[in-house]
């Protein structure tokens, strides 16, 4: 698409939508559609004029033939507006599809003037190209279309056509000895017949059946300007459906969030029921991902990077399945009345059937997305040779694309190839040289200011230095000197403890793990009881803390402890920072399921800690210990886990020839999806940090939906690798390509650290779709 299409810009888009909102909400309310549905031909001519009068109808036509001359963005701005108000006219079909096809077409006097009654409203197109029962290819047409004298004779049947009764006439689609061409068969061309079918939603859609004659000048486009004519518009139809279903989704789920406060059940609003805040969370999930989505396919194919088709069937697949998710959520949460005809959740569910099926289905689009899209998306991490690096530079200043090539090429250089994706948590023997040689080169805290030996690299570049480092599989380091308590102690610290804290973990003197959890303090982390009492100018403390990430291999560990019981939980926490050599400190390490000591039990039996060691002041623990969830919310919903995972399973599966099996094919595509939409959801919040801004609290979704797509994904591996599904080793074997095991067992812990899934929707569902607690 990008060849011909413009780019609209963020305000025209922005002023296009309110206009849209404004104009639908006075002029199309839902009892019109009620009214209308039903009836032939299930819409007004005086709407069509007032939508044409707003200039909807003359979007897609170039400024020269008298349209806007605006693009895809701004169609689909509108259809989110359309699908959130229900319109009755068939505006995907009537606006986009047969006007974005006549564009296609060479000029000719008869395009001039079919564009001319569209831009004024005087006309109404449908494009008539399917034939077959779940037809994708336009170009599969056994339609003909015959010379006869001056005239030409076109024969044979088009079906689902929008609009058919009521339309001024059609673009149809024939085949000719040369290949395909499209014509213009007016309404009333004598050997027309129309058979009206009735959609779900109330519309009328056709089946055309022709034996008409037309004239010679009739043919707009043959060959390859009628392939290119057809194929364009039918995916512009397909991204302008999903901005339609996703606008549905939306108001269906607007309408639910704004029920479950208002119904009252067992005394209180049914929407402070967990089981109902979780599914609301996860149905708003799929709405974040179908935007994100949406927004992505359309940069994308602007900038023509990637197929219009499979990014078409990308948003189709997305948007389809989450409104059929959110409406049929929303019927169920509104109890029996949800299946009345009376209640409006119905009609949204209903729209989404209808448009959902109609040019292919959720399944049908991820197939399609599946065979044009390439597998594995693993980033290039090509590099050139350097032989020098610069310690320190004007970073900020330093174009994106040069930082990253310098990255890029120092981790080439440096970085032990055999420590590449390693799949476990390596312990400090493993990576100390590492962490040694990226502290020589200055590199080892990015984030830290340079007064404290950091790089003080901006948001932009330091997203870029991580995202780098994801991208070539850099092991995660024992880091929570560097990216914990080193800037906490930055901010809060006193002038003696930076001091020497922060030297110290730069010269990897100094390993720190993180003393929070404790047997009965997990998800309820305030509840923790592990008690520092002030004797003189020393706390004793006492207590158990567990789950310590290599704490076997730290030397120092900053504990959160309670340090007054009688008050409210939160306010009688305090961070203190503990040598671990202290007496009486015992360390245990813990086996994980693979066997691996990963983490460890830490005992305190009367510990002694100088009360210099407290950070920040009294009974202060708990809001420093949270004021660092900040922007490294972030990284935690990282795709990059999830699209190396993915990469691996299609390894296998070309290694077994796993893609012949349908079934696999469907499972791997879902999948294939979901991590392209995870990566454009990302993409929407890196942005937000790359302009300076404070990540909104929904950052908290890419946990959610990073670490279940991860999982999935994992899970898959092991099923499809069938034997070594079960093997008990934890590396790769020569025999066979891929370890099938180590990352389900990886990928089961990433969905209970940094807060449980569970915890991370509990605070969606509260602190961002303000369901009733
Ligand atoms: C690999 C790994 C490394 C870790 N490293 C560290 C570390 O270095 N330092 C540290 O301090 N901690 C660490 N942790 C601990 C981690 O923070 C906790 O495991 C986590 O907070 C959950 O606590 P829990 O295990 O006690 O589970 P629980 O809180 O007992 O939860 C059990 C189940 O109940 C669910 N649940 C609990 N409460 C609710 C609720 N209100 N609503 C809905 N569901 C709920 C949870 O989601 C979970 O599914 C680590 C954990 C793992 C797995």
């Amino acid at each position: 698409m990008a060849d011909t299409d413009v780019v609209d810009s963020a305000e025209t888009i922005v002023a296009f939508r309110d206009s849209a909102r404004d104009f639908l909400q006075s002029k199309a309310p839902l009892a019109r559609l009620r009214r209308l549905r039903a009836t032939a031909p299930g819409f007004e001519r005086s709407m069509w004029k007032s939508i044409a009068g707003a200039g909807w109808t003359s979007i897609l036509i170039p400024e020269a033939d008298g349209g806007l001359g605006l693009g895809l963005q701004a169609a689909c701005a509108i259809a989110e507006e359309v699908g959130r108000n229900l319109l009755s006219e068939p505006y995907c079909a009537a606006a986009v599809l047969s006007v974005a096809a006549l564009q296609g077409v060479p000029e000719s006097p008869l395009k001039a003037e079919l564009n001319a009654r569209l831009g004024a409203g005087d006309a109404l197109l449908g494009l008539a190209w399917q034939e077959q029962l779940g037809q994708m290819d336009p170009l599969q047409i056994e339609t003909v279309a015959a010379r006869a004298g001056a005239a030409v004779h076109i024969r044979g049947s088009k079906r689902w056509v929008v609009p058919g009764t009521g339309a001024d006439g059609w673009l149809v689609s024939a085949a000719e000895p040369e290949g395909p061409a499209l014509y213009w068969v007016p309404a009333g061309t004598s050997g027309l017949r129309i058979n009206d079918r009735q959609r779900v939603d109330g519309s009328l859609m056709a089946d055309l059946f022709l034996d008409v004659q037309v004239p010679a000048a009739n043919r707009l486009a043959s060959g390859q300007e009628a392939r290119k004519a057809l194929e364009r518009a039918i995916a512009m139809a397909q991204f302008v459906q999903g901005a339609e279903l996703l606008g549905i989704a939306r108001q269906a789920f607007d309408l639910t969030s704004s029920y479950l406060t208002v119904r009252v059940q067992f005394g209180r609003p049914i929407g402070s029921n967990q089981a109902l805040q979780h599914r609301m969370v996860d149905a708003f999930i799929q709405i974040q991902l179908a935007e994100a989505c949406l927004s992505d396919a359309l940069r994308l194919s602007e900038s023509g990077n990637f197929s219009s088709a499979a990014s078409a069937s990308r948003v189709k697949a997305r948007c389809a399945h989450a409104a059929a998710f959110v409406t049929r959520l929303a019927i169920q949460f509104h109890g029996a009345i949800g299946v009345t005809d009376e209640c409006d959740v119905g009609l949204y569910a209903k729209r989404a059937m209808y448009l959902s099926s109609w040019l292919g289905g959720e399944a049908a689009h991820r197939r399609r997305y599946f065979e044009l899209a390439p597998r594995s998306i693993e980033a290039d991490v090509s590099a050139a040779e350097r032989t020098s690096f610069p310690k320190d530079a004007d970073w900020a200043a330093m174009p994106e694309g040069e930082f990253r090539a310098l990255v890029r090429s120092f981790l080439k250089k440096h970085y032990p190839a055999e420590l590449r994706f390693p799949p476990r948590r390596l312990r400090w023997h493993e990576t100390r040289d590492w962490y040694m040689t990226l502290g020589k080169q200055g590199w080892l805290a990015p984030a830290w200011p340079k007064a404290h030996g950091g790089m003080e690299l901006p948001p932009a570049k330091l997203l870029a230095f991580i995202e780098e480092f994801e991208q070539y599989g850099v092991a995660r380091l024992p880091d929570q000197g560097l990216i914990m308590i080193g800037p906490i102690l930055i901010r809060y610290g006193t002038p003696e403890q930076k001091a020497f804290y922060l030297p110290k973990i730069l010269s990897g003197e100094h390993i720190w793990c993180q003393g929070y959890s404790e047997p009965n303090a997990g998800s309820d982390l305030a509840s923790l009881r592990t008690q520092a009492v002030l004797e003189g100018d020393e706390f004793v403390v006492n207590g158990q803390k567990t789950w310590t990430t290599l704490a076997h291999d730290a030397s120092h560990t900053y504990l959160l402890v309670r340090t007054d019981p009688n008050v409210k939980k939160q306010e009688g926490i305090s961070l203190l920072l503990v040598d671990l050599k202290s007496q009486g400190i015992t360390v245990r390490p813990i086996a994980n399921m693979s066997g691996e000591e990963e983490f460890c039990e830490v005992f305190f039996d009367n510990v002694r800690v100088p009360r210099a060691n407290l950070v920040g002041e009294l009974n202060r623990g708990w809001t420093i210990a949270k004021s660092l969830l900040g922007f490294e919310r972030l990284f935690i919903g990282s795709p990059k886990q999830s699209q190396h995972a993915l990469a691996q399973l299609d390894t296998l599966a070309t290694t077994l020839g796993l893609y012949t099996d349908p079934a696999f094919a469907a499972r791997f595509a879902e999948l294939q999806l979901d991590v392209a939409d995870l990566s454009a959801a990302y993409g929407s919040f890196a942005d937000i940090v790359k302009r300076g801004e404070e990540l909104p609290s929904s950052v908290s979704l890419l946990k959610v939906w990073a670490t279940d797509t991860y999982t999935r994904i994992c899970a898959l591996l092991a099923e499809a690798a069938e034997e070594h599904g079960g093997d008990a080793s934890n590396e790769s074997t020569s025999d066979f390509p891929v370890n099938a095991v180590a990352p389900l067992m990886n990928a089961m812990v990433t969905t209970i650290y940094s807060g449980t899934n569970e915890i991370q929707r509990n605070i969606l569902a509260t602190q961002v779709l303000r369901l009733p607690r």
